[in-house]
């Protein structure tokens, strides 16, 4: 069965074993909006079973969150349209010319247009037959924002990008305050640090604010209540403002958390703090 968010919104949890993301369904009367594809066919079918075991209205209408592979890689397996946002779509077309064999795999890692971590879960998730991948394109592109109507039930979905991806989505059902994040509080990866760029997150961060959510669903985590999450964004800003005054003087950064947050920096500050870094040294450069 599937786990309860509200009584009009399911979700199958984040598998880490191969990077399944989280997959959602808000229903409404008569029908139910799928969010994000799988990370492969099987990834979907299983999502498709527990969906009907769960008797909830029939898939209508799909919407992706962002382009990577581990969101969009179950689209052939599902046959209802897709909405994505305009940079989503050109991403994926360009997706479309690659091939998925070991040695194509391999190669982009080496040019640095695939990050390793994907490749070595794509080999995984599709181990068996890589020929599977088939990667398609959303029929329906939205240059902003769209609100489709499920009957009883909307859903606003909103391009907010950020570093993860410029393209990233988020989907937001104001009858339960419940807000789909995606991975848009990711940090770029896509680079050979990974990396915040700290106005760009801070912006972020307000954007998120801004929806008024009770309960915010990441891709790769359990759902959290506005609380914790809101508890979390107020360190990141902390560590994002210590890291723009300190600059690059690493110790000084520590001795600023410690006394801002009156305890020793955790490895998640430090990873915070090292992600803003990056940021910085990046801006320099450019
Ligand atoms: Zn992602």
């Amino acid at each position: 069965m599937l786990e309860k968010i509200t009584s009009n919104i399911l979700f199958m949890p984040a598998e880490e074993k191969t990077d399944r993301p989280v997959l959602g369904a808000v229903s409404g009367a008569e029908k139910s909006f799928i969010i994000d594809s799988g990370n492969s066919p099987a990834h979907a079918r299983q999502f498709i079973k527990k969906l009907s075991a769960s008797r909830v209205p029939p898939p209508r209408l799909m919407g992706i969150t962002h382009w990577h592979w581990d969101h969009t890689f179950g689209m052939s397996a599902w046959d209802i349209p897709i909405i994505a946002h305009t940079d989503t779509r050109k991403s994926l077309e360009a997706l479309m010319e690659y091939s998925w064999d070991d040695g194509s795999l391999d190669k982009r890692v080496k040019q640095g247009l695939e990050i390793e971590f994907c490749a070595e879960m794509i080999k995984k998730e599709f181990a068996w037959d890589r020929g599977q991948i088939k990667v398609e394109v959303p029929e329906i592109i939205f240059p902003d924002r769209l609100t489709i109507d499920l009957g009883g039930i909307t859903c606003l979905i909103e391009k907010v990008g950020g570093d993860h991806d410029s393209g990233s989505t988020v989907f937001y059902i104001p009858e339960d305050r419940v807000l789909f994040l995606g991975d848009c509080l990711g940090p770029d990866l896509y680079a050979p640090q990974y990396y915040y760029s700290i106005g760009k997150f801070l912006g972020l961060l307000e954007k998120i604010r801004g929806y008024g959510a009770q309960i915010y669903v990441g891709s790769h985590g359990d759902p959290e209540s506005s609380e914790g999450l809101e508890k979390e964004m107020e360190e990141w800003e902390e560590i994002a403002r210590i890291v723009e005054k300190r600059g690059k003087d690493w110790e000084g950064i520590l001795g600023q958390i410690k006394e801002s947050f009156d305890r020793e920096p955790t490895p998640d500050d430090r990873e915070m703090a090292e992600l803003f870094l990056n940021g910085l040294e990046i801006k320099e450069r450019e």
